[in-house]
């Protein structure tokens, strides 16, 4: 089932707990999307020791919008690039036919 819009889950080289137990990622932070098992930028999931979070969403690691960024040290650049961020380059949009 396709959805709305781009949806990446993250792995990363570490992880921790917040105060509610949860587990969050750490250290390198990659975009995977559940379902592969490698990141956007290509690299295996388990050759690189990454950990999945199926349950964090990309954005909330991205040092900006804080949800979950605490602990995260780098953002991938390539899988940040791969994703984008919504406001430009033409996303996959279906454009209205013209009369
Ligand atoms: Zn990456």
């Amino acid at each position: 089932m396709r959805t709305r819009k781009q949806t990446a889950a993250v792995a990363a080289s570490g992880t921790w707990k917040d105060p509610d137990g949860i587990r969050l990622p750490a250290g390198e932070v990659h975009a995977w999307t559940s379902g592969t098992n490698q990141t956007l930028c290509g690299l295996p999931l388990s050759r690189a020791r990454l950990l999945r979070f199926p349950h964090v969403a990309w954005p909330d690691i991205l040092p900006e919008s804080g949800g979950s960024a605490d602990q995260v040290q780098r953002v991938c650049p390539r899988c940040a690039a791969a994703l984008g961020h919504r406001r430009d380059d033409r996303p996959w949009t279906r454009t209205n036919p013209r009369p």
